[in-house]
């Protein structure tokens, strides 16, 4: 409107409407800016007061009439340009407000900085906007006051409305200014558990820097795509997002040769006194470190931790399995035990250590000399099992008879020290029609074990 005047009086006119809210931008900005940032707290109606009456002067000033205007000293019509525009002389009124309009301005870019390291980086792009904004009316109010602007043009209006629009675009691109607050950043952020948020169309709304660790491919430009599309390669996420299936699950993703366990938990998302939900949070918590726990304690229950071989509570479950199968489908199945020899002599002679050693040697011993389909165990003490699948009584005598005549030929090595060993042997045998049960099978051999014990050691008996 100032442009197209061609006379001062109107000019004038339109220069005090333009003053009316000039001045007001920069306490405005520089409050919202704080509100914006989670400083909410700070504004006070007597913070206010002081910030919009810094500007009160300057307002005054540029409102007082034709000569009497002090903020447009010497008004007049400049045509430097080609076309009449309205020109004043500048004074230390005009350069303070300038000052304070900058300070204000620059309070805010330094809590748009703490911003965009404080805030999660989703929201990054948004606070650079904002920031670029607010710097372009200052840009456009200094070049004026400095008299640079061409064909001495007020560029303060010109960049406020450009400001204005990409503020307009920012808001209607995200979207989102109001879950700006800080306590989004603290518990969204701040959260040890990866979170999505997905509208009632599973559509991305949010996600945090923990989820985005987990799923590398997701990124910010994905916000309002859809989060079943996306996570396509996790069918059983995809199948999670739906109602129908329940509200907790785990899952494992494999990156880089490394299996990682989520458990994942979904609960709806309602809006305050409204009973649709209106979108689902889907929580993943790492549960790896407790399952690698869990698997060391399985091999723990199953695996006797010093001869690497089945230990008695997991060779019984096996064995009955085996029986099981063979009562179902037919065919036989043998038991070996093995108790070594006077093995107390051998701990007082050579030392525990050397005992356990022997121990060791004994179970490869065990395993080298069995098939692949044998179970060995250690049930105990410096006692063995071996149960031969498939195996008859007579096969299974022979089996222990090469086992003894091994043991008793290969001495332990123990830290320079050689010593033998030998042990005595029970076998049984099972075959239905007959009914049995593994501690039948065990009591059997264990009697045989026994003779052989009674008849002088080292030899193989059967029942
Ligand atoms: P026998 O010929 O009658 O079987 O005599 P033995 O000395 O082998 O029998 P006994 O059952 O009296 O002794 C078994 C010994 O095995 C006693 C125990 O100290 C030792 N032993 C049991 N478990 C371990 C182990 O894990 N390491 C070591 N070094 N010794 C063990
Ligand atoms: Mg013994
Ligand atoms: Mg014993």
């Amino acid at each position: 409107m100032e442009l197209i005047q061609d006379d001062l009086v109107k000019m004038m006119f339109w220069v005090r409407v333009q003053n009316l809210g000039i001045h007001l931008i920069g306490p405005s900005w520089l409050l919202f800016v704080l509100s914006l940032s989670g400083n909410e707290r700070w504004i006070k109606p007597n913070r206010v007061a002081i910030l919009y009456a810094m500007a009160f002067p300057f307002l005054i000033t540029s409102q007082t009439l034709g000569g009497a205007n002090l903020f447009h000293t010497n008004p007049r019509v400049n045509f430097s340009g080609g076309f009449p525009t309205f020109d004043y002389d500048r004074t230390w009124l005009n350069y303070l407000a300038l000052a304070y309009y900058s300070l204000c301005i620059f309070s805010s870019i330094v809590l748009f900085t703490q911003m965009f390291f404080r805030f999660p980086h989703s929201f990054r792009s948004q606070i650079a906007i904002f920031g670029v904004a607010s710097l372009l009316p200052w840009i456009g109010g200094s070049l004026y006051i400095f008299e640079i602007t061409p064909a001495n043009i007020d560029t303060t209006p010109l960049t406020l409305t450009l400001s204005l629009l990409i503020f307009l675009v920012g808001f209607y691109h995200f979207g989102m200014l109001d879950v700006l607050p800080l306590a989004r950043d603290i518990i969204f952020e701040g959260m040890s558990e990866a979170a999505l948020v997905l509208d009632h169309q599973n559509r991305i709304l949010d996600f945090n820097t923990r989820l985005g660790r987990i799923f590398k491919e997701i990124k910010l430009s994905d916000v309002g795509t859809s989060a079943k599309e996306l996570f396509k390669e996790y069918p059983a996420l995809v199948r999670f997002m739906d109602d129908e299936v329940g509200e907790k699950m785990e899952f494992s993703i494999t990156t880089e040769n490394k299996e990682s366990f989520y458990e994942a938990k979904r609960s709806n998302l309602f809006r305050v006194g409204h009973a649709n939900a209106i979108g689902k949070a889907i929580i993943l918590h790492d549960i790896t470190p407790l399952k690698e726990l869990m698997k060391k304690l399985e091999v723990l229950a199953t695996i006797d931790s010093l001869t690497q071989i089945y230990n008695r509570y997991s060779f019984q479950e096996l064995a009955e399995a085996e029986i099981y199968r063979v009562e179902r489908y037919g065919g036989e199945l043998s038991l070996i035990i093995l108790d070594l020899d006077h093995f107390k002599l051998i701990n007082d002679q050579y030392g525990h250590p050397a005992g356990d050693a022997t121990l060791v040697h004994v179970a490869q011993l065990c395993r080298r000399l069995s098939r692949q389909s044998d179970l060995i165990a250690r049930l105990g003490g410096e006692e063995f099992a071996i149960l031969l699948p498939e195996t008859s009584l007579l096969d299974a005598i022979c089996a222990a008879e090469k086992l003894r005549a091994a043991l008793e030929q290969t001495p332990v090595e123990y830290e320079g020290q050689r010593f033998s060993v030998t042990a005595s042997f029970g076998v049984s045998s099972w075959k239905p029609p007959e009914r049995s049960t593994f501690l039948d099978l065990l009591k059997a051999a264990d009697r045989a074990l026994y003779v052989a014990k009674q008849d002088g050691r080292n030899q193989v008996w059967a029942k």
